[in-house]
């Protein structure tokens, strides 16, 4: 069986390192936190984490987030025996992390994104899973690892903040069925999603609803897209963390089918965030290199933000609906 070889191969491994994708979500952080905590109390081992972008203030609750490192404090030279991807759907997430990746004796890849290669030796990719802190939860079952209550604090951040809060369509009976287990471990739901949620500034929700208010709608409002300039994001005094579920707001308008948000990168890029309703968003972002879910997905446009939006109407009006 395939868990039984990455239990074999943590057992066997003297250093671990454990990664996680660019722009950290809590799936992401969670998962790999989740792992480390996982590995620690089953195996009396410790993992490195790694992390390739700052990690958002507001998930510095989740246990153990204090010992990521950045990749800038990594010695690139190093070899580990492991190293385990968690919520890496292409190896370009990592980004210079792809270096220790690659040197790894052994590489593992435990996902949940359709669009996931299975660039691992070993991959635990679940497309049904609503989260690779679900995939992780479930892999621990298997091995009848023992589970704390700092390893359900981790995994069910996870499963909260990509269900959207057990809304998206991956809530399936099973993602249910593993958080009422965490809750019965103690996990209290309110102080999980006040934690996840409600840790907003004030120049955040006003930032959002700035953006929200330039929101461009078009196709008899079927397609409605915002900008998110350096600029706004100074004149509110706040970082990229406020725009989190900005693109899911301009979803919830009824005529919506397709919303998305273009970000100005600090290097002049575009960072593009798509939400749809039917439209396979993953598949629109994939022509630029991204990818994702099919109703969530995103991408990185080497272009300013005007003609990043030009690029990508483009192409979602091949699309009909
Ligand atoms: P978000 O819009 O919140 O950044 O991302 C939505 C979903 O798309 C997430 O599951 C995320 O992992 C995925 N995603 C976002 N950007 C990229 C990208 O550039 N490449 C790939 N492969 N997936 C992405
Ligand atoms: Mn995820």
């Amino acid at each position: 069986m395939e868990v039984a070889k990455l239990n074999d191969i943590i057992k066997s491994s003297k250093n671990i390192l454990i990664a996680s994708h660019v722009n950290p979500d809590g799936d992401t952080l969670g998962a790999m936190c989740g792992l480390y905590e996982l590995i620690k109390l089953n195996f009396k081992k410790r993992c490195d984490m790694l992390a390739v972008s700052k990690i958002p203030d507001k998930f510095k609750f989740i246990p153990n987030i204090e010992s990521a490192k950045h990749i800038d404090d990594f010695d690139k030279s190093r070899e580990y025996d492991l190293v385990i991807n968690v919520d890496v759907a292409a190896l370009d997430r990592i980004c210079d992390g792809i270096t220790l990746f690659k040197k790894a004796k052994n590489r593992v890849n435990i996902d949940h994104h359709k669009t996931n290669n299975g660039y691992g030796d070993l991959n635990f990719v679940d497309g049904d899973a609503s989260s690779a802190s679900e995939v992780i939860y479930s892999i621990a079952k298997k091995l009848k690892w023992e589970i704390n209550l700092k390893i359900a604090t981790c995994l069910y951040a996870g499963i909260l903040t990509d269900t959207g809060s057990f809304r998206f369509n991956n809530t399936t009976p099973r993602a249910l069925e593993y958080a009422a287990e965490m809750i019965r471990m103690g996990i209290v739901p309110n102080d999980m999603f006040r934690s996840c949620y409600e840790t907003y500034t004030k120049g955040m929700v006003l930032c959002q609803a700035y953006c929200v208010e330039k929101a461009v709608f078009l196709d008899d409002d079927k397609i409605v897209y915002t900008t998110v300039f350096r600029k706004d994001m100074e004149k509110y005094n706040t970082d990229e963390e406020f725009a989190e579920g900005l693109t899911e707001r301009l979803r919830a308008v009824t005529s919506t089918q397709v919303a998305f948000v273009a970000k100005e990168m600090k290097n002049g890029g575009c960072k593009i965030s798509m939400r749809s309703k039917s439209v396979d968003v993953a598949e629109i972002c994939s022509v630029f290199g991204g990818g994702g879910h099919k109703h969530a997905a995103g991408c990185t446009l080497k272009c300013n933000v005007e003609e990043a939006i030009k690029k990508i109407l483009h192409e979602i009006r091949k699309y009909e609906f």
